[in-house]
């Protein structure tokens, strides 16, 4: 009997598994505006809310018809991705100069909503005044977690430049090399943490919890009942407030005090990670003042230190 051939069961299976990987759609800064829009109505936060909608509208527009910049080079990518490593690596990326253009584009791009406030004008001022090193130090200092090193005001734009980038560069690579490691923390294709999980609703995906890349966006598996930072599978608590928005709990792992947020899409189909977190800070309070320390960064959402 020959090894290689398959039951007709085992076909099946092997054919019905969901891929370990999965890239976000091509509009997907254009749903992520239109989340942010609809949670922003009756929202206590709803004008900044309203104000990220307007920054995801800029991302999706400069991804739609972006900049000429270059592209990795897909022969370093392969390598990597042959070694283990992520392909779009964002330590050593970050450092170049190609992400630069697509951040001049989205400023070009980006309309605030009226009225803009002073801060808000000043911020964007100071990204228009600064030098190329100056935004790319920025640049390394979010993508390393060095958010005291980023004005606050300037963060999330900065933010937003080094997503659209990313997410431009995932939605051109051949990641199908990639394969399953367990235990996988960061993002399989940039290195990144996960801004937060998804429980998906429907399909092969049923079911299963994916972890959403706070800077490239794709999603990649993870198994449930295992806290994604310190891989204890004694307890997990799920905590959520009545105002949350619909589908988001807070996994909070007792061993080592961090929490991660997760999407359940069956409660709420049209829900979206990045949004869904953006719109339940009032959820990161509750975690915080429990004693919980947030494991996920948020790009939009940046505790930077004074500018
Ligand atoms: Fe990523
Ligand atoms: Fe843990």
């Amino acid at each position: 009997m020959s090894g290689t051939i398959l039951e007709p069961g085992q076909i099946a299976a092997a054919a019905s598994k969901p891929a370990f990987l999965q890239l976000p759609p091509r509009q997907l800064f254009a749903l992520r505006a239109e989340r942010l829009a609809q949670l922003a109505e009756g929202h206590a936060l709803g004008d900044y809310l309203r104000l990220l909608a307007a920054v995801c509208r800029a991302q999706q527009q400069v991804l739609d018809a972006p900049p000429c910049v270059a592209a990795p080079d897909p022969q370093c990518c392969a390598q990597a991705i042959a070694h283990g490593m992520p392909p779009l690596a964002a330590e050593s990326l970050v450092r170049e100069d190609a992400w630069l253009a697509l951040l001049d584009a989205w400023l070009a791009a980006f309309v605030p909503p009226e009225p803009v406030n002073p801060s808000l004008a000043a911020a964007l001022e100071q990204l228009r005044g600064a030098d190329a090193g100056q935004r790319k130090a920025w640049g390394v200092a979010l993508v390393s977690g060095q958010f005291a090193g980023v004005p606050a005001g300037v963060a999330p734009f900065v933010g937003a430049a080094l997503q659209l980038a990313w997410s431009h560069w995932l939605l051109g690579l051949d990641l199908s090399a990639i394969v399953e490691a367990e235990d996988q923390q960061t993002c399989p294709a940039c290195g990144s943490l996960p801004v937060a999980g998804v429980i998906h609703g429907h399909g092969a995906r049923n079911g299963l919890r994916y972890l959403v890349c706070s800077l490239c966006a794709c999603e990649w598996h993870y198994v449930r009942l295992k806290c994604s930072h310190c891989r204890s599978t004694k307890r997990l608590d799920h905590l959520h407030l009545e105002h949350s928005p619909h589908g988001v709990r807070a996994e909070a792992c007792p061993e080592c005090r961090h929490y991660l947020k997760q999407l359940y899409l069956e409660l709420e189909p049209g829900g979206e990670a990045l949004s869904a977190d953006l719109a339940s800070l009032d959820l990161d309070l509750l975690l915080d003042g429990a004693g919980y320390l947030r494991q996920a960064p948020d790009l939009l959402l940046i505790p930077g230190g004074e500018g």
